[in-house]
């Protein structure tokens, strides 16, 4: 099944360098997934195609009119009345993005994400979204940086489009780990030595190290994530000698 993304935007250009790489390009050619950048203004109003108004009350910015993004939802739903869709609003003030919820957005056949611009949208809108996410807190200029990251992460879990399955199941976030540290040839550069085990070729040895490490780097940099681990009697003897170093 191919899944189909459409980008509600008021600057689609803005997606064509970041899908024209890598795993997304290849996503996109192979068939995995056809995402599709539309501009919202054609649905403004007038003459001047106008999508942003003063808010009712006074205060500071633009809002986004609602008609523009409602009629452009129609046009979607029109278009693909078969689709089950989940309508992302991209808001600052929304759930946090993370890793699960790329998986969930991964199980989808049809993906719509709504950029925001100015001061925000026109509270109305809300109605018509499954899903209010942020990509994190802080505020952008524009919905479209955080709906490419959230598209990005998404397109590499559907499956058949990383080849290696095993890359994605072990990275970070995925397993509630970060993951473990990685090293490549010259075994030895600049005083920089690969460590032992991983070249001993004892593969419970490796596979008992790259666990250690993923825990203890997610000790010391997430202790958030950290506190959610339900340990073995092994992991706890490994936590207290984190602690100790
Ligand atoms: N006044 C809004 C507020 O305080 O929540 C911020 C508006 S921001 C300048 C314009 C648009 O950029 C937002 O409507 C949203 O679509 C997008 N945006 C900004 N920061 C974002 C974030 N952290 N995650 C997702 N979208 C964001």
């Amino acid at each position: 099944m191919r899944m189909q993304i459409d980008i509600l935007s008021l600057f689609p250009e803005m997606f064509e360098s970041p899908f024209s790489h890598s795993i997304v390009k290849r996503a996109i050619s192979g068939g995995h997934v056809h995402i599709n950048p539309i501009n919202f203004r054609k649905y403004g109003i007038g003459k001047h195609q106008i999508v942003d108004d003063t808010p009712y009350g006074g205060g500071a910015g633009m809002l986004l009119k609602p008609e523009p993004i409602f009629e452009a939802l129609d046009a979607i739903k029109e278009e693909r009345p078969e689709t089950k869709k989940r309508i992302i609003l991209m808001d600052p003030a929304g759930k946090p993005f993370d890793q699960a919820m790329a998986e969930d957005f991964a199980e989808e056949e049809h993906l719509v994400f709504v950029c925001g611009h100015y001061e925000g949208y026109d509270e109305r809108i809300r109605t018509l979204v499954t899903d209010e996410v942020s990509l994190g807190d802080y505020v952008l200029t524009g919905g479209e940086l955080a709906a490419m990251v959230m598209v990005d992460a998404t397109v590499r879990l559907i499956p058949g489009v990383v080849g290696n399955k095993s890359s994605i199941l072990e990275d970070s976030h995925s397993t509630g780990l970060l993951e473990h540290p990685h090293y490549t040839r010259p075994a030895s550069y600049r005083d920089l030595d690969v460590p032992e085990v991983l070249m001993s070729g004892n593969h419970g040895k490796i596979e008992e190290w790259r666990h250690k490490e993923s825990l203890r780097r997610t000790f010391e940099r997430r202790p958030d994530l950290f506190k959610e681990l339900e340990l073995s009697d092994q992991e706890k003897e490994w936590a207290k000698e984190f602690k100790q170093n």
